[in-house]
């Protein structure tokens, strides 16, 4: 085995490799890549940058970025060996993003949505100010626009060094999804693994549809916590996807490759737009090729122009069903 031979991860040469934290597998970094961050061997769903998820998730060119230049404070000058401020700074460089949530309007398989993509690489996707402002002027636009709005939450919880102001997040954006559920907008929730703490306790888990990646980590406290407090040892599959589906807590799991084409059949349902064109599997890739045809239908076929739009070539008469 290529592991054997190699040792330890630090001897791999040029990361060319990545090992599966879940099966142990050693998976080549160009294929995991091309997969989405998916492992080939047991289907482990890595987490996934926010712009990477966007781009496999929306229609090409369709994502309006808003509120991207918010700000978090420190206002409680907290020191973590490094002040806080100055990680602020840091993970900024370091990762390009203003803070741990990227925000705004979007369109999947023609579907126009309010959309909130969490961001593990900043600061463990940790919900603070920011977060929870973004959320929360995400669903006011909503409110006027009446857009359905999706969330995908990947996310350690509460930003600690904020304290008690990345709590108020929590009652926050639950506050701002209880108005779109008072005005009958609806709202979807997508958790990614890992889903914990207090975006969990808050918005992830009180949208109108709960959808989860295979394998996801949601819960509030981790299962070692819990398993030390109660002193008993913990089904299997305990905080899982597949377990809180079992359990009723999540409603469905859609693994990375389809969410795409679900979140627009759900969308389609909620929305009560043309489900006939949200049916039809449409990577994004396809889309891509197929733009052109689309801007020429759009103006004949509707809100769903981009989807029927792509249909294969090879039919070119086929028009709606
Ligand atoms: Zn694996």
């Amino acid at each position: 085995m290529a592991w054997t031979r190699f040792g330890k991860k630090k001897d791999m040469p040029g990361g060319l490799w990545i090992k599966c934290e879940s099966c142990g597998a050693m998976l080549f970094r160009k294929d995991f890549e091309q997969k989405n961050r998916v492992c080939s061997t047991c289907g482990y769903h890595f987490t996934l940058p926010a712009r990477e998820r966007i781009a496999i998730t929306v229609d090409p060119g369709s994502f309006d970025e808003m509120w991207k230049d918010l700000r978090a404070q420190d206002l409680l000058g907290f020191n973590d060996r490094v002040p806080y401020a100055e990680k602020l700074v840091q993970t900024k460089q370091k990762t390009g993003e203003s803070d741990a949530m990227v925000t705004g309007a979007a369109k999947i398989k023609g579907l126009a949505c309010a959309l909130g993509v969490m961001n593990f690489q900043f600061l463990g996707g940790s919900m603070g100010m920011v977060v929870g402002e973004k959320i929360a002027l995400l669903c006011e636009h909503a409110l006027k626009t009446r857009l359905p709005v999706v969330l995908f939450a990947c996310s350690g919880g509460a930003r600690m060094h904020e304290g008690a102001v990345s709590l108020m997040q929590m009652a926050k954006t639950c506050g701002a999804l209880q108005r779109l559920n008072a005005a009958r907008v609806p709202t979807i929730s997508v958790m990614t693994h890992p889903t914990t703490g207090g975006v969990t306790a808050s918005f992830a888990s009180v949208c109108d549809l709960l959808v989860a990646e295979p394998g996801a980590l949601i819960g509030f406290a981790g299962p070692r916590v819990i398993a030390t407090t109660i002193k008993k040892e913990l089904p299997k599959g305990f905080q899982r996807s597949e377990f809180l589906l079992e359990k009723g807590q999540v409603d469905r799991i859609v693994p990375r490759a389809q969410m795409r084409d679900e979140l627009a059949r759900l969308l389609a349902y909620a929305t009560g737009a043309d489900p006939v064109a949200a049916f039809k599997p449409q990577a994004v890739a396809a889309v891509a090729e197929a733009e052109p045809v689309a801007v020429a239908a759009g103006a004949a076929a509707g809100t769903v122009a981009g989807a029927d739009a792509d249909k294969p070539k090879k039919k070119p008469k086929a028009k709606k069903a």
